[in-house]
């Protein structure tokens, strides 16, 4: 048994980690799991940030050893597989047919139950929604029960409840997802730096809608007239090229230092050069898929530079029509807090509704920002913000949360009754406990 960590570490609760290795067997592992700690939750690749994929009781069952292919249909684009296969393993196998992900989240190790478990977003949630938009069907195994087949047809409450619903309605044992065509593995990309959110706000009102992609890196450190400058990225499938699949090297942090090597010192002067490495004007250019979706899988324990104490992201959307305000009002208290890091993404989302009950994505605007841990975050600078979104009509994103209040997730999320109707009671996780229990 090994032990199990949130991508962010926070909070600092090491999960022991029950394998399984055949779909066959996974209802004797839960009926002993369960039997011996009453309660557990699946665990993809613990690439969600907070406590959402971290099991109440400390005990979760390790899905990532369902990893098979189990049927193709490569003329049609549509792939069953299990659960625990990582969207790396699947672009793997379906980029050389072809094919790619109709939706992929900035990491490419997230497993494909964990993508559903959260139904990720990408950078092109502006066209194509999230990745529940994009299943055919799945398998759930709840406690002392049959596998059941969902779909929108079949179990459709089931099949809602389960997209987005954090691991506690059943194991995802598979899943058939329908994939999309390209004709080469390599992004056409159009780059250009902005001064200020205004001009993101005009950028993406004129271009997302031309392109497939679409995302902005933003400076959190800026402020005054710089505030809410940043870098905006749009790409689109090539036509021309080939059909290669990622393998380059990956660099990794090897341990984690005692303290965090991001901070205010580091910071400001590495956003600003980066800010002023990118083109003024609209520039065009070309990459391979694995550094246009996935740039920081290149440097593998890279969650490592935070240093022991683990650090936070925040994320959260906002209404289209609070967006600007909102969202300048939020950069402004991080920079004035002296708080924030490099990672710093804006989406605009798109108005596809998800299947899911407990979908994070709206209409409107979501920014990620990532903290080093400190108790002045959750004393001082998240409850501001959470006030700043609360009022936007906003909400947080549970993949990415440790600290949302009960009282927040129930308003923002109205469908989390119908969630808990459904939960299997032996499922459980940190984050369920501290929102609803
Ligand atoms: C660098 C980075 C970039 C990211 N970018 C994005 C992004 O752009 N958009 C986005 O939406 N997210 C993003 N994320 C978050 C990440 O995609 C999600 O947290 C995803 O759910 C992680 O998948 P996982 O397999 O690691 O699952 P875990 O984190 O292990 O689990 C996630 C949830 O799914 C449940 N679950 C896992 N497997 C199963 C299963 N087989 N059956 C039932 N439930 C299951 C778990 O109980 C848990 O509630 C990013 C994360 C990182 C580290």
């Amino acid at each position: 048994m090994s032990l199990l960590h949130s991508w962010g570490r926070v909070p600092d609760a090491p999960q022991r980690g029950h394998g399984c290795s055949w779909r066959s067997e996974l209802p004797a592992s839960v009926a002993r799991v369960v039997a011996d700690h009453r309660s557990t939750l699946p665990y993809g690749n613990g690439r969600s940030y907070g406590d959402s994929c971290l099991a109440s009781s400390d005990q979760v069952l390790q899905m990532r050893g369902l990893d098979r292919l189990i049927e193709a249909d490569w003329a049609g684009g549509v792939v069953q597989v299990e659960a625990g296969m990582t969207l790396a393993e699947l672009l793997a196998l379906a980029i050389p047919r072809g094919w790619f992900l109709p939706v992929t989240p900035g990491t490419q190790f997230a497993t494909v139950g964990g993508a559903i478990g959260n139904d990720v977003h990408g950078k092109n949630h502006h066209r194509r929604g999230t990745f529940g938009n994009h299943l055919l069907s799945f398998g759930l195994l709840r406690h002392g029960e049959p596998v059941v087949e969902c779909s929108p047809d079949d179990n459709a409450e089931l099949f809602a409840a389960t997209i987005g619903g954090l691991g506690l309605t059943g194991l995802i044992c598979w899943a058939k997802v329908r994939l999309i065509p390209v004709r080469a593995s390599q992004i056409n990309t159009r780059t250009v730096r902005f001064g200020g959110l205004a001009e993101f706000f005009a950028l993406s009102s004129t271009l997302d809608s031309q392109h497939e992609y679409a995302v902005a890196w933003v400076d959190c450190m800026a402020s005054g007239a710089q505030r809410g400058r940043g870098v905006y990225i749009v790409g689109d499938h090539a036509r021309y090229g080939s059909l290669e699949v990622g393998e380059r090297r990956k660099l990794g942090v090897p341990f984690a230092p005692p303290v965090s090597l991001v901070n205010r010192y580091s910071l400001k002067p590495f956003n600003s050069l980066y800010w002023r490495a990118h083109p003024k004007v609209l520039t065009d250019g070309r990459s391979h898929y694995e550094p246009f979706f996935y740039p920081l899988d290149r440097i593998l324990h890279w969650n490592r530079i935070y240093g022991r104490r683990g650090f936070q992201q925040y994320q959260c959307v906002v209404p289209e029509s609070t967006s600007q305000d909102a969202l300048s009002e939020v950069l402004s208290q991080v920079s004035a807090a002296g708080q924030g890091s490099f990672l710093a993404v804006l989406k605009r989302c798109g108005h596809l509704r998800s299947p899911g009950l407990l979908s994070f994505p709206m209409p409107g605007t979501s920014l990620a920002l990532d903290f080093p841990q400190s108790t002045e975050l959750g004393a001082q600078l998240f409850p501001r913000l959470d006030a700043i979104v609360r009022e936007a009509g906003g909400r947080l994103y549970p993949a990415k949360d440790a600290h949302m209040s009960g009282a927040d997730f129930r308003h923002a999320y109205p469908a989390w009754e119908r969630v808990e109707a459904l939960r299997d009671p032996t499922l459980m996780s940190r984050f369920w406990k501290r929102v609803i229990v």
